[in-house]
């Protein structure tokens, strides 16, 4: 995360999901990853940084804090975090550079060591195999073994992950193996949501105990099942990654089977989900394809 980034339509999304999973229960440690910009990269803002009406309707006075720090001259981290958006959060906002890795990444351990979830905001994600660990690129990515050593002292991760252009089922195949990797056995469970609007942006949960998985699990539904997912702003990501067989698409609504609750009526009237009927049999699909109403 860098300074000139601060309050645009990434951090709304990502705050959202913060005060959701504080809303839960969890307390929340924030590592903004925060880097410094190579030269060129500065020159090259690119100026949309007001939240858009259609959504800021999701949460305007989140919406407002954002617009006005990405409108000032005082474009920062730290203006996020004294904008009173997470009251109870812990925040490590100190540089990383190569040099001083190693340090750093202990310090942060140190400053967020008592809270449930820290969540990582890296500018593009978990290291790929094409990124060197001593590169100028390198500070852009989490190293696995940082989310290995907050699994290890049983906090909760979230992770940013820019979408990168490969195809989806390609892309989650290959995150989902590099944080099982990353989390050496410690991990209860990797959920994910998506935020598709502009460049793809997704997180990754990965809890380290059921309650924790299940705080995630309720924080993700209140966002897609709410007026963000209403919006069309975010939406669950299934994992393992699921596709449609019939027309290949990704837009799924998963068939709930059972007496149906109210709340499970109300998630089906609201179109979240398919209700399936009171029996489920051995080959009772899953799924129901949101674009050509496929049932697999
Ligand atoms: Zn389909």
């Amino acid at each position: 995360m860098q300074d000139r980034y601060a309050g645009d339509i990434g951090d709304f999304g990502k705050l959202a999901l913060l005060k959701a999973l504080a809303r839960e229960g969890l307390s929340i440690g924030v590592n903004w990853y925060k880097t410094a910009p190579a030269e060129k990269e500065a020159l090259n803002a690119d100026g949309k940084f007001l939240i858009p009406e259609r959504f800021a309707v999701c949460d305007p006075e989140l919406a407002g804090k954002l617009n006005s720090i990405s409108s000032s001259e005082r474009r920062s981290i730290a203006a996020l975090e004294n904008a009173n958006i997470l009251p109870d959060a812990f925040y490590y906002s100190t540089q990383m550079a190569v040099e001083n890795r190693r340090e750093w990444h202990q310090e942060a351990l140190n400053k967020l060591s008592n809270v449930d979830l820290v969540f990582l905001d890296p500018d593009n994600g978990l290291l790929v195999k094409s990124v060197g660990r001593k590169s100028a690129k390198s500070i852009k990515y989490v190293f696995p073994e940082e989310i290995f050593d907050y699994l290890n002292k049983n906090q909760s991760i979230l992770l940013y992950q820019h979408r990168c252009r490969k195809k989806p089922a390609l892309y989650f195949d290959e995150r989902l193996q590099s944080l099982k990797a990353a989390a050496r056995g410690k991990a209860w469970s990797i959920q994910a949501i998506a935020f598709p609007k502009g460049s793809i942006r997704d997180y990754f949960a990965i809890s380290v105990n059921p309650d924790h998985d299940a705080k995630i699990r309720n924080a993700f539904e209140s966002l897609a099942y709410g007026i963000w997912g209403d919006q069309g702003f975010c939406r669950l990501q299934p994992l393992p990654y699921v596709q449609c067989p019939s027309c290949g698409r990704d837009r799924l609504k998963p068939i709930v089977y059972g007496m149906p609750s109210a709340a499970a009526l109300e998630l089906e009237q609201n179109g979240h989900i398919v209700l399936g009927g009171c029996c489920i049999e051995e080959h009772s699909p899953n799924w129901q394809c949101s674009s050509c109403s496929c049932k697999f």
